[in-house]
């Protein structure tokens, strides 16, 4: 508990949350139903989503939860990225703890990725409003502006700009398919905030973000919840194994300089190699620069690769040790080498903090649960650099997510506002 808090105290501030009498509660069904309405604008005829950021969809679903943010009592702050910040005040001035999401989708997009985050949040201060339960700090709930990077490159961009990580004329400037851009997106739309996007200017005390976990670690071992500890540290090359092409009936098989072969057993090697570290290697994309003809032996193989840690440390080693195995392949396979190997992106390893993850911990007691940590990126990503950050997880179905399938059960969903509401109320009478 709180050694320095000055203000005037109630019966309720130091006894845990789930002693108090006036306490909170997630209405489950108010929750669902919220959820599921706030996907006609934007829905799929397959049950899925469609609701690129800044698309005329996604300005009605924010104007819909600005509205019902200002129906239970919140200010409601737009910043210069069309980040949008309602806030419920509390007893004290000061930072708010934030509940953070995203409402965008993919173009394939399903029901729940960061619309659960959003529409949690939105039900927590519902909950708050009914109860006429008063927190110690503000609370916010948060909607950041293009999380996906499916219509403007890069992902996570509202986030990156407040957490001061790129300059607001970056975020400003990103442009679609068709060359509109954020910032003109922002002004069609009336979202372009006076407000400076900025942690500076808009300060949070933390950020608890509910999140649908996108991976089938929580269905197969049939759980609803995880404690998110943090974001694994990620890496992309981009390499060109150069060979030689030739005629594939007549070069013998001794004499060939096939990128193809050095290039399968690189593969095979680096997820030996990412097993063996206890992190992950995957090559999603290949290809060859040149024409590709059935009876033609390669000239060169181009791919990418993907390597993952939750330790960067380890992912050093892990790197380490895939240019090693690679030199030594291509040193194995004649007339063939290395042309290049280019980093395409790279993103340290984040730990969330330690107390606002205990909080979550300590919400989801009554549940069996996981200890993840995140192989997905998220604006919690983001927020982390700049202020306590945790995130929550609940199980989807099959793990599948970014598709029209993506899943998660009635259940669950009341499962994760529960553990979000008890994280931040926990939170909230600890600092
Ligand atoms: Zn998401």
């Amino acid at each position: 508990m709180s050694q320095s808090r000055s203000h005037t105290t109630t019966v309720h501030e130091d006894v845990p949350v789930s002693l108090r009498l006036s306490r909170p509660a997630i209405d489950a069904q108010r929750l669902n139903d919220t959820l599921q309405l706030s996907c006609q604008w934007g829905a799929t005829p397959d049950g899925g989503m469609d609701r690129l950021a800044l698309n005329d969809d996604d300005a009605r679903v924010r104007r819909w939860y600005i509205g019902e943010c200002e129906k239970v009592g919140c200010q409601v702050t737009v910043d210069a990225m069309g980040n949008i910040f309602a806030v419920r005040p509390g007893k004290q001035q000061g930072p708010p703890i934030a509940m953070g999401s995203h409402l965008d989708t993919q173009p394939t997009g399903g029901r729940y990725d960061g619309i659960l985050g959003c529409l949690a949040a939105l039900e927590v201060l519902r909950a708050c409003h009914e109860a006429g339960y008063e927190t110690i700090h503000p609370l916010v709930a948060i909607v950041w502006t293009n999380e996906e990077g499916a219509r403007f490159i890069p992902s996570m961009l509202g986030s990156a700009v407040w957490a001061g990580m790129k300059p607001v004329e970056f975020g400003h400037s990103r442009t679609d398919d068709a060359g509109v851009s954020v910032r003109e997106e922002l002004e069609r739309h009336n979202f372009l905030g006076v407000t400076a996007s900025s942690h500076e200017q808009i300060p949070l005390k933390a950020h608890f973000e509910l999140h649908i976990e996108q991976g089938p670690i929580l269905d197969t071992a049939a759980h609803p919840v995880a404690v998110v500890t943090g974001v694994q540290a990620f890496r992309w090359f981009e390499i060109k194994v150069k060979g030689r092409g030739s005629h594939a009936g007549t070069t013998p098989m001794h004499l060939r300089h096939n990128p193809l072969t050095a290039f399968c057993r690189m593969a095979l090697s680096a997820e030996e190699l990412a097993v063996r570290f206890g992190g992950l290697a995957t090559i999603g994309r290949v290809g060859s620069l040149a024409t590709q003809s059935t009876n033609c032996i390669l000239d060169d193989v181009v791919f990418h690769l993907d390597i993952r840690h939750h330790d960067d440390d380890q992912l050093n080693r892990l790197e380490a040790a895939v240019r090693e195995s690679f030199a030594k392949i291509v040193e194995e396979t004649l007339g063939v080498r290395l042309a290049s190997w280019e980093p395409l992106t790279a993103s340290q390893a984040v730990q969330f903090d330690p107390l606002a993850v205990d909080c979550v911990r300590h919400a989801c007691k009554a549940y069996p649960k996981e200890e993840i940590i995140s192989g997905a990126g998220h604006d919690s990503v983001n927020t982390s650099k700049r202020c306590p950050t945790a995130m929550i997880f609940i199980r989807c179905k099959d793990g599948v997510s970014h598709h029209p399938s993506e899943y998660s059960t009635p259940e669950d969903i009341a499962v994760g506002g529960r553990v979000l509401l008890d994280a931040v109320c926990r939170y909230d009478s600890t600092v």
